[in-house]
């Protein structure tokens, strides 16, 4: 058998613009897409029927925490549990992925260098998964959203790295950099599962916002922020971050200039939906931050949409009753918030793939970009909710290797 694979007759959505494609087939050798058209000989190949289903690209989630596993309280499982447990269970969570219909996804920061571990596993074949975008420790202000503790707790093992003033800045981000990070992520406000932050403050003074993009740039590295208040969002955006996450409360300035520098928007509104959904069973000063900020999430979601901004899709998955594997649950949302179908599925397909910078390699169906494709038995631009029904993504092809098979 050779390497071929061919889709026949499949609707194919290709990520690129509004249209859905027709009548043609794909076809896949070495990895890669190698032809896209009416008339391909068949010779051999695997043959895959698509009539009557739909092609699209893989689904990209910028912002998971794969160290983290919807707890309540993931403060108490670092006290409770050794750092091995925690790859472990991060080992589990990646398996649950491709099965849903993720090719790609960005580890937002987390705990030591777990994330490009977990890369490195996956590229070199110890273990089946996505493949990984990775950042290193959040880089916090002391004081910031990093402190999940009083500072009379000393917890050695965390997953944040306190930094303050442009010359720690400076050694920490060469620090990640040397342990392969492709991303930085810093705190730019405060967060809403930590008791001690403030949303709506700045927390990097303009100084070290300054540090972080000279390092970062300088290395060849994109820097992604947390920001929830205004201030902090539009600090980080001035400074010239590449993706702001959550973005929770815009005001006009602020989608001006996103607007105008390019810089994504990843919305993450699972997050805030699932602390919502069990408001019941969280802390009181969880719920009262959340509800601070989640109809300014929706609605900086609208503002941005409208006036174009780049919005990419991420979750935040991980974060209190926010399972990994549940993450096409965003599309739903952000449809809910006026997004039309198919620009939810290219925000999380070919925008998800340059706010990662891989768009030269995945995002889209085209010739000569690797073969990240689902066929789903169903039209997500009918039905949104068809992405979260993984007995309807009926294959999973992630660089050319059929992964998940359930025709
Ligand atoms: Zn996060």
């Amino acid at each position: 058998m050779s390497n071929k694979i061919l889709i026949k007759n499949a609707m194919i959505i290709n990520g690129l613009d509004d249209k859905v494609i027709k009548g043609k087939s794909i076809l896949i050798e070495d990895k890669k897409i190698k032809q896209i058209s009416e008339n391909i000989k068949e010779d051999g190949m695997l043959i895959i029927d698509g009539t009557d289903k739909v092609v699209m690209p893989g689904m990209i989630d910028c912002h998971i925490h794969i160290d983290l596993g919807g707890e309540i309280d993931f403060a108490q499982t670092m006290i409770e549990e050794p750092t091995l447990m925690f790859v472990l269970r991060a080992t589990e969570r990646m398996s649950k992925y491709l099965p849903a219909g993720f090719t790609t996804v960005r580890i937002n920061g987390g705990m030591d260098n777990l994330a490009t571990s977990l890369r490195d596993a996956i590229k070199i074949g110890i273990i089946s998964g996505p493949r990984v975008v990775a950042a290193g420790e959040y880089l916090s202000i002391t004081s910031g959203h990093g402190e999940f503790f009083n500072s009379w707790v000393h917890i050695k093992e965390n997953m944040t790295k306190f930094v303050d003033g442009p010359e720690e800045i400076r050694k920490a981000i060469r620090e990640q950099v040397l342990n392969k990070v492709d991303v930085i992520k810093f705190f730019s406000t405060g967060g809403a599962c930590d008791p001690n932050s403030n949303i709506n403050a700045q927390e990097f003074a303009d100084d070290e916002l300054e540090m972080i993009m000279k390092e970062a740039r300088r290395a060849f590295k994109r820097t992604s922020t947390h920001a929830h208040g205004t201030v902090g969002i539009k600090s980080a955006v001035k400074a010239g971050v590449d993706s702001v996450e959550h973005a929770s409360i815009l005001d006009e300035e602020c989608v001006h200039l996103m607007k105008e520098k390019g810089t994504f928007m990843v919305p993450t509104l699972k997050a805030s939906y699932k602390i919502i959904e069990n408001k019941d069973k969280l802390p009181a000063y969880v719920i009262e931050k959340t509800n601070a900020l989640v109809e300014n999430c929706k609605n900086s979601v609208r503002m941005a949409y409208k006036a174009g901004v780049n919005i990419a899709m991420g979750t935040d998955t991980g974060t209190p009753f926010s399972y990994h594997g549940e993450n096409a649950l965003e599309f739903e949302l952000m449809v809910k918030c006026g997004m039309s179908n198919m620009d939810a599925i290219i925000s999380g397909t070919r925008k998800a793939a340059d706010n990662l910078g891989i768009g030269d390699i995945t995002g889209t169906i085209e010739e000569g970009k690797f073969a990240d494709l689902l066929l789903i038995n169903g039209n997500p631009l009918q039905d949104i909710k068809v992405l979260q029904d993984k007995s309807k993504i009926e294959i999973v092809i992630k660089e050319g290797n059929i992964e998940v098979n359930r025709l």
